[in-house]
């Protein structure tokens, strides 16, 4: 056996030079043997539309300009004081004076993960409330940590009412609730109001999704006793998708101090994070290579914010959704959700109209007119199209743009015989 491996060990060396010569060509380096993607050898092409779906919304030249710029080092001092302004920024934005406020990089669902992995411990009772895909999503990620999840259900169009929190609190005692204060597969807002107390009453933590409402309803976080808040930059922040900005409490900074165990992740890890975003008392460490392009973005996003004034940003939104749901009853479609005060400002839903397929009306409205709407998501597909109206997007002329298409779609989409 051993003389038979020797022999073809001896064989291989033989044939070595042979194969290298195959290989390598007369280059003096190997060859690519598959070639260069024809796709790539080709111009990149980005098509101009109007993004009035669920998100993203489209970017302002000025936030454009802003991703444009050549990079800087992520640790150099101009780019940590665009991290400290941005963190100025959420606080603004969020309403609140937590010292544990950074974005994290990634979008809406990085935050959501971050939140979730670093309140939660395997055997940890969260209450998640259910009413439409971001619960369900919630639900799904606090099950992989291994925590017990206990979920609050309601049909997809209702929120929760505080009585309805209250019961799912004693039943269950849980220490983190989560809930959606912009639920944008379904358009309802959620209601906050005495929310956080009666969490914090129940010796329980609170966990708001406003990935789809922040900037377009309002939301104080340290008014309103919320732990933990997180959004995302594509809605109303009008900036690309890619940093999601997050804040803890200091209740949530201390559970998290409680941890028995380190959070199951090393890249969302909070407390390398706060280190990272200067907000404890260390020096700032390298922690991973920040996204500079997106923060350079997301710093204009809030700058654009700060400038126009939350106040005048939650009526302007408040003010084009009304303007549309009074065109779409005009075009006598159906508005999916019946309260007008539990409607979402960001995302407006319409019941897809009967004989209609709502892919042949989001189809066309895309081929037609350049502009994108979307069907439902999750509990909410075949039911709803959705209408986004987020930040940059929020004007009346875009009210009218989407009207005007709308209309010409209910003439010209073939009758679906389904
Ligand atoms: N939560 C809500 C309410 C959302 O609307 C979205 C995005 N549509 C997300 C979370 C997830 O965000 P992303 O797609 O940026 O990961």
């Amino acid at each position: 056996m051993r003389r038979a491996a020797v022999l073809g060990a001896e064989r291989a060396a033989a044939a070595a030079p042979l194969l290298r010569a195959q290989l390598w060509g007369t280059a003096g380096h190997p060859m690519a043997t598959i070639p260069p993607p024809q796709g790539l050898l080709r111009p990149l092409a980005v098509p101009q539309r109007l993004l009035l779906g669920p998100g993203p919304s489209n970017v302002p030249p000025r936030i454009l300009a802003a991703g444009g710029q050549q990079l800087l080092g992520h640790m150099h001092p101009e780019m940590l004081q665009v991290m400290d302004e941005i963190k100025a920024g959420i606080q603004y934005a969020f309403q609140t004076r937590n010292r544990l406020t950074l974005a994290v990089s990634g979008t809406g669902h990085c935050a959501m993960e971050a939140a979730l992995l670093n309140l939660l411990e395997r055997g940890d009772t969260v209450l998640v409330a259910i009413n439409g895909i971001w619960g369900q999503r919630a639900a799904d990620i606090a099950g992989r940590l291994g925590a017990e999840v206990r979920e609050l259900l309601k049909p997809p169009g209702e929120y929760f009412t505080l009585r309805d929190i209250q019961e799912g609190l004693a039943r269950h005692k849980p220490s983190v609730l989560f809930i959606t204060h912009g639920e944008s597969s379904t358009g309802v807002l959620q209601p906050l109001e005495g929310l956080g107390e009666l969490c914090h009453r129940h010796s329980c933590l609170l966990l708001v999704d406003a990935v789809a409402s922040l900037g377009g309803a309002p939301i104080l976080m340290d008014q309103q006793e919320i732990d933990v808040l997180y959004s995302g930059s594509q809605k109303v922040l009008s900036a690309p998708p890619g940093s999601a900005p997050i804040s803890f409490s200091e209740r949530a900074r201390e559970k998290m101090l409680r941890r028995k165990t380190k959070p199951p992740s090393f890249y969302l890890d909070m407390g390398c994070l706060a280190n990272y975003w200067g907000c404890d008392d260390k020096p700032r460490m390298y922690h991973h290579t920040a996204p500079i392009n997106s923060f350079l973005s997301l710093r204009e996003g809030l700058a654009m914010l700060a400038e126009m004034g939350l106040e005048s940003s939650w009526d302007r939104h408040r003010a084009n959704c009304t303007l549309l749901c009074q065109g779409l009853r005009e075009l006598g479609l159906e508005l999916f959700v019946k309260e007008e005060a539990a409607r979402l400002p960001t995302i407006t839903t319409v019941r897809v109209p009967e004989g209609y397929a709502w892919q042949e009306i989001t189809a066309f409205l895309m081929k037609e007119h350049g502009l994108e709407i979307a069907g439902g998501l999750g509990p909410s597909v075949g039911k709803v199209l959705r209408i986004g109206l987020m930040g940059y997007n929020s004007t009346k002329d875009n009210v009218d743009r989407v009207l005007g298409a709308l209309r010409d779609a209910l003439q010209r989409c073939r009758r679906s015989r389904l």
